[in-house]
């Protein structure tokens, strides 16, 4: 284990610490992967393709299109989202190497490792949101909270970084709670980790069901992604895990279509 005096060294100047470097890795991450997927969805939003727009999931209403209310909007939150993540990224790393350590510097790990750390990942994400989100839709959060997210009842990726201050907190601590929980890192387990995790939440909001490439293609009832989470903006309930339905199942708050109830 690294001690902190290598984090806050005052040898080092801050572009040339760890703390630089975790955030630079995990930064240039999020930002690839949200953009690649924001820009295919932006371009498909405003160009219409016969064979991409039959897989829409709200066909009954017109595409959004991007109408500069909504482009104000988006631009602002992305440039908050990405201020936010210069600030909080140094944080994260210092809570990192608080509680244990991330391996910047050494070769990967086993796949074994990398896969085993993930999969506990995956699924700490995935209790501690849904409880979270499940709580955010009660009428007091809701209302002062929550109900920012759910401006848009027909989402696509960008909206996906629609949040009060309070839900990113909330979205942030059950993304790392795992992580910094499980004290022994890798810098590549938690790239993979950030790449999954913008997926899972730009596909979630895309407004698309695609075939091949997305998790509700692969296991429609335990991974039901965009078809769940599109459903949730479109009625404002249901739904309220992010990669499984299991919770949801188990609180009988799934549900996929207005006409049929598909619960435990
Ligand atoms: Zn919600
Ligand atoms: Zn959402």
């Amino acid at each position: 284990m690294t001690t902190n005096s290598s984090v806050l060294s005052s040898s080092t100047s801050f572009f040339e610490s760890d703390t630089w470097l975790f955030s630079v890795y995990v930064l240039t991450i999020y930002e690839i992967v949200f953009w690649l997927c924001n820009s295919f969805l932006i371009f498909i939003e405003l160009v219409d393709i016969p064979w991409i727009d039959q897989y829409r999931i709200q066909k009954q209403k017109k595409k959004l299109r991007f109408q500069p209310e909504i482009v104000r909007l988006m631009i602002k939150e992305t440039i908050i989202n990405q201020i936010s993540s210069l600030a909080f990224l140094p944080i994260l790393y210092y809570t990192f190497e608080y509680f244990g350590h991330v391996d910047l510097h050494g070769s990967r790990p086993a796949w074994s490792t990398v896969l085993y750390q993930i999969a506990l990942f995956i699924l700490s994400e995935d209790t501690i949101f849904f409880w979270t989100h499940y709580l955010f839709h009660t009428p007091w959060l809701y209302k002062n909270i929550h109900k920012k997210h759910h401006v848009y009842k027909q989402p696509t990726g960008v909206t996906a970084v629609l949040s009060d201050p309070i839900e990113a907190i909330q979205t942030e601590f059950a993304m790392w709670f795992m992580p910094v929980f499980l004290k022994e890192t890798h810098i590549f387990t938690i790239c993979l980790w950030v790449a999954i995790r913008v997926y899972q939440t730009v596909a979630a909001h895309s407004g698309y069901n695609f075939p091949y490439i997305m998790t509700q293609y692969w296991l429609p009832e335990l991974m039901p992604g965009a078809i769940a989470h599109d459903f949730h903006h479109q009625h404002g309930k249901w739904n309220y895990g992010s990669f499984f339905s299991l919770w949801d199942q188990l609180m009988g708050t799934h549900r996929l279509s207005a006409s049929k109830t598909t619960v435990n």
